[in-house]
């Protein structure tokens, strides 16, 4: 049997996908017609982004799973019309993308880099940098993305402690866990890490209080979701000189309006949510591999629990 794939996605990611989608399905052994328009009804699975038109899945009546091309499924995960199974995306080289965003911001931080290639006075100042091993990372989540962050940054032998919902126990990693075990995390870290999804519990993770909790000085690197920090107490901390830096991907609103404090703030560095990208040749074989089970009737992977929102 011939399948029905919707891609619903927005535009431009058609050129992008098309092609490695409809190779990988070939691999997978799928035999399809990938199509950016079909009645509902015919429908077997769906490709996903936010930026879709398609915002009402009750039509939808045989889709068996919506494949999200995002990893952060916040804008679709409390669509009430989805009712099918929704799986969000993990990609081998969308992780790879953050570990090399991740470690590059923290080794200019732990480095100092700042001072030597924007040095406008040319001071000279042999004070050599602690090691890695003498810096504690806080790594806020620790799924996908944080967890290979974190055994990038322990392979430098940086002091990573992880903080995740529920309790973990991932080798050679010191894991907190819970609204209790955030304080532990936090706790003296030079750097801190945020790699936790958009919901409701994540809401100002980091606030005027947990701010208080690091190293003074301490620097915050948000590659998550822009709701994770209150917004007003990063900047109070950072004029108070509590939080030494924020190097921020990710904002409440986006792109980040021109008039935002975090543009002229000569203490934060704003990248426009590059830090990790879903790249189509891989991500294309995680999706085949989703539709396969879907067809065999094998459990999905990478499935959002709905209730959790993650
Ligand atoms: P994931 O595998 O689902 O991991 C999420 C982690 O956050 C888990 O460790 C989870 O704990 C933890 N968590 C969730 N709610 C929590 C809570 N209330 N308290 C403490 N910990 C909590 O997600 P991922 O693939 O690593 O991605 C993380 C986020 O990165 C995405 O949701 C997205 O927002 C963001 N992202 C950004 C970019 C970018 O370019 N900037 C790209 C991709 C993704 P448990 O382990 O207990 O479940």
């Amino acid at each position: 049997m011939t399948l029905t794939i919707l891609m619903a996605a927005g535009p431009g990611n058609w050129e992008r996908y098309r092609d490695p989608l409809m190779a990988a399905l070939a691999t997978a052994g799928v035999a399809a017609d990938l199509v950016q328009e079909a009645a509902p009804e015919s429908v077997d699975y769906i490709v996903y982004a936010p930026s879709a038109a398609l915002q009402d899945f009750t039509p939808y009546t045989r889709c068996k799973a919506v494949l999200s091309l995002w990893a952060g499924v916040e804008r679709i995960v409390g669509n009430a019309t989805l009712t099918q199974p929704l799986c969000r995306m993990v990609d081998p080289a969308l992780t790879m993308g953050m570990v090399e965003w991740v470690l590059g911001h923290a080794l200019r931080h732990h480095l100092g880099l700042d001072a030597y290639i924007v040095n406008p006075n040319r001071i000279w100042n042999p004070d050599c940098p602690p090691l890695a091993r003498d810096r504690k990372v806080a790594m806020l989540g620790t799924g996908a993305l944080g967890e290979a962050s974190a055994r990038a940054l322990q392979s430098l032998q940086f002091h990573v402690e992880g903080w995740s919902r529920s309790p973990k126990s991932l080798p050679g990693l010191v894991t907190h866990h819970g609204r209790d075990g955030l304080k532990a995390a936090l706790r003296g870290a030079d750097i801190v890490v945020t790699l936790l999804p958009r919901t409701p519990e994540t809401e100002n993770t980091l606030n005027a209080e947990t701010l208080g909790w690091m190293k003074p000085g301490a620097v915050i690197l948000n590659p998550g979701r822009g709701a994770l920090i209150d917004d007003e107490a990063l900047l109070a901390a950072l004029d108070s000189g509590q939080i030494g830096h924020a190097t921020l991907d990710v904002f409440r609103v986006e792109p980040l309006p021109r008039d935002h404090p975090f543009w002229a703030h000569p203490r934060v560095t704003v990248t426009p949510h590059i830090a990790a990208d879903t790249r189509p040749d891989t991500s294309a074989e995680v999706i085949a591999e989703n539709i396969r089970r879907g067809e065999a009737s094998e459990p999905f992977i990478n499935l959002v629990d709905r209730k959790r929102g993650y």
